[in-house]
């Protein structure tokens, strides 16, 4: 592939820092933890952090702490990544799908309203939104919405760290938060994951639950209750924490390459660039297009294929959660169940996009994007 669609962007900072952890005789539970957990809380303006080693670990501990389980319900989006519904399956509970708004593809707070009302007393006990591909979610409406029902929300963050709803930090409006590290959001730890909360007893709970159930003070063989091991190495840490020391700069650098194939894309008339409303910050995690409705999923997919034959690194962001095999076989959920989202979903286009594209490799991908569509 001569341009991948995504790339880690580590730096000697990053080097240092894990070199530094390599010296010491502390590779996990080290002080590298507690520094990246005391740099990512105070980061988001929260009490606590909890590093786990993947977003996937974290939105489990979540839903696990808030007591979910067995005969319990979840309200959360058919558009993202299978982990942020998977993590509602882990503890027996069921989510609830309720479709996107077609602008910003999240979950859309008058849907889950009219969903709540439908159920007549079966209130689910918590909401999971996601704010997916760095856009924030509506929060306010969601936690009046939340708080109205008595309910518990879950901010699925994996693909928003440093975006902001009403100059708010999304991560900050739920009960818990989870953000996820892997090589291609926009920063990385290798793998691992970052739950965030300002509640005591959730954050000293996933610390147990993260390590195999320990207690604080008990020894290293005593297990209070059934834990997992979601430990993340000192040596992630510290990836981490050099990354999280240049979050913002590799923020703008990704704020610069949307608005550069903004710029190049806007006036292809066969395609529908991201527009997030004015207010909104923006955490680029990917940068999606969509072609117009008179295309079908099958142009797409040709498409795609064209592209990667032409050296370019694309996906489809994402196809639906409930019609994965799993979840069909499961739930019986069909074709047609969230139009809106089978909708998007058939037509999106995920182009290269990391801190460092050039605007030389932007204008390649949008002439060769240009071609194939006019050829199509
Ligand atoms: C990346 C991601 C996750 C979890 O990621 P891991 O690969 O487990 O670190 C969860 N939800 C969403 C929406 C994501 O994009």
């Amino acid at each position: 592939m001569k341009i991948p669609l995504s790339n880690p962007d580590i730096t000697d900072l990053e080097k240092e820092y894990v070199l530094s952890v390599l010296n010491t005789p502390n590779l996990s539970l080290g002080p590298m933890l507690e520094r990246f957990e005391r740099a990512f809380a105070k980061y988001m303006g929260l009490k606590y952090a909890v590093a786990v080693n993947s977003g996937t670990s974290g939105l489990h501990l979540a839903v696990k702490s808030l007591n979910i389980g067995r005969d319990d319900s979840v309200i959360t989006t058919p558009f993202s990544f299978i982990a942020s519904s998977n993590c509602i399956l882990f503890e027996g509970a069921t989510p609830v799908f309720v479709d996107i708004d077609p602008h910003t593809l999240n979950i859309d707070p008058q849907q889950i309203e009219d969903c709540i009302k439908k159920r007549n007393s079966r209130i689910p006990k918590a909401i999971l939104p996601v704010h997916v591909f760095g856009c924030p979610c509506k929060m306010d409406d969601i936690r009046e919405i939340a708080d109205r029902y008595d309910m518990y929300v879950i901010e699925d963050t994996c693909e928003a760290i440093g975006a902001e709803y009403k100059g708010r930090k999304a991560g900050t409006f739920g009960d818990v938060a989870v953000f996820a590290f892997y090589p291609n959001k926009q920063m990385t730890t290798g793998e691992g994951g970052m739950l965030v909360t300002d509640r005591e007893e959730i954050y000293s709970l996933c610390k147990s639950l993260r390590n195999q159930g320990r207690g604080e003070d008990g020894g290293w063989l005593m297990h209070e209750r059934l834990g997992y091991n979601y430990r993340i190495s000192d040596i992630n840490c510290a990836l981490g924490l050099a990354q999280l020391k240049r979050i913002e700069e590799i923020l703008r650098k990704r704020e610069k390459v949307a608005q550069t194939y903004n710029e190049l894309l806007k006036e292809v008339e066969e395609i529908i660039i991201p527009d997030y409303p004015d207010d909104f910050k923006i955490s680029w995690f990917v940068y999606v297009v969509r072609l117009k409705e008179n295309y079908s999923r099958e142009d797409r997919d040709r498409i795609l294929e064209k592209l990667r034959s032409e050296g370019v690194g694309c996906n489809k962001y994402f196809p639906p959660i409930h019609l994965q095999p799993f979840y069909r076989s499961t739930f019986g959920y069909k074709k047609g169940d969230f139009p809106i989202t089978e909708s998007v979903s058939n037509r999106t286009i995920a182009l290269p996009f990391y801190n460092n594209l050039s605007e030389e490799d932007v204008a390649y991908v949008v002439e060769t994007l240009k071609k194939i569509i006019v050829s199509l």
